[in-house]
């Protein structure tokens, strides 16, 4: 079968290779994916400067973001032959440490955890894929498709779970949302603020085009610009924070409502910013702020996330897929075409389902 694999660590190593097809153990099913979505992890992997293969091998199966029709399944399973799943990334440490322990492996304390794709573990970019059953979320076949956002809108969820905790600790409510980014996670982001009922604002630097009409079609106000000329009366008490661009980081630590929650989900490459700490630790400290990081998800975040997108819009949803690269094309799904969002590696059983049906 094929599989895209890549050598963590050397640029020039993705190919599509011929594998052997995966041995199924006693707790795995085995499924055909039908669509994998690609990330900005994906390309630093196949850049070389992320990833780590499976320990005894040189390649790594790339690949996290999965959508899969199931073939096979160990008796018991919530799910079976036909239905469709989505596969959750984190593998607990081998410790456990408390808590991986717990399934809260998201917040694993030792760095020994495991990643589908990512780290130490091979990614379901592969014509057919062992998925252990206790790490398949069933996807509703009314969403179909759409079925591939469940793992970005898993770290949304997360991410949204810890804001609420953590706002749990003021007397007021939060009632205003900055996304910043309009890409894939800043979207679903901003539609779980409004699904939330909040007031949400997105800012991105592009102008016009799919971003801000997505923004808009969610009832939510797009901005262009800094995040300091926001006017006063759309000064934000959460920002979910999704681009890891330094700049935008340090303004969203600054220019905000008093209490308020920042949420951080980007990684980017840095360029050096100087700033003054003082005067940052000033405002946080003086307002009572919070600034966290958020990464991953586990079972209930995925969980939480299969259920957001149940609840969205269709045809919403269907606009932040904006390509679709067959697998023998995988690379072309890789790139960053003007306007696009989501991209998305198509293989032989989703293109086949597409025609039936
Ligand atoms: C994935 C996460 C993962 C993170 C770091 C992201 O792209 O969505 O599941 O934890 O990369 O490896």
């Amino acid at each position: 079968m094929r599989a895209i694999t890549v050598v963590p660590g050397n640029q020039a190593s993705a190919e599509l290779s011929e594998t052997p097809e995966p041995s199924v153990g006693p707790g795995d099913m085995l499924v055909e994916p039908l669509l994998l979505g690609v990330c900005g992890t994906d390309r630093e992997i196949v850049d070389g400067v992320h990833g780590q293969a499976p320990e005894g091998s040189e390649r790594l199966v790339l690949g996290h973001e999965l959508l899969a029709r199931v073939r096979t399944a160990p008796a018991g399973s919530e799910v079976g032959e036909g239905d469709l799943v989505a596969g959750i990334v984190r593998r607990p440490d081998p410790e456990p440490c408390v808590c991986c322990a717990r399934g809260e492996w998201d917040m694993c304390r030792n760095g020994r955890y495991t990643e589908r794709g990512i780290k130490g573990r091979d990614g379901f970019g592969a014509e057919l894929v062992a998925l252990e059953s206790d790490f398949a979320v069933r996807v509703d076949p009314e969403l179909g498709e759409l079925g591939v956002l469940t793992e970005p809108a898993s770290i949304l969820a997360k991410a949204w779970e810890q804001i609420e905790r953590i706002g749990g600790r003021a007397c007021a409510e939060h009632r205003r949302v900055l996304v910043t980014g309009a890409g894939p996670i800043g979207l679903l982001a901003a539609l779980l603020g409004v699904q939330r009922g909040l007031e949400v604002h997105v800012l991105d630097r592009v102008e016009e085009g799919l971003k801000p009409e997505l923004v808009r079609d969610l009832g939510a106000a797009y901005h262009t610009g800094l995040v300091a000329e926001l006017s006063d009366d759309t000064e934000p008490d959460v920002i979910v924070e999704c681009t890891g661009v330094a700049q935008l980081v340090i303004d969203a630590m600054q220019h905000n409502a008093p209490g308020a929650v920042v949420c951080l989900t980007g990684v980017a490459p840095q360029r050096s910013l100087s700033i003054d700490v003082g005067a940052l630790n000033n405002e946080v400290v003086l307002e009572n702020d919070v600034v966290f990081g958020s990464v991953n998800a586990n079972r209930r975040h995925f969980e939480q996330a299969a259920e957001a997108l149940r609840n969205a819009d269709r045809g919403w949803l269907e606009r932040l897929i904006t390509r679709r690269a067959p697998l023998e094309r995988w690379q072309e799904a890789l790139e960053k075409g003007e306007g696009d969002i989501k991209t998305v590696v198509e293989f032989p059983a989703g293109a086949s389902a597409d025609r039936d049906g």
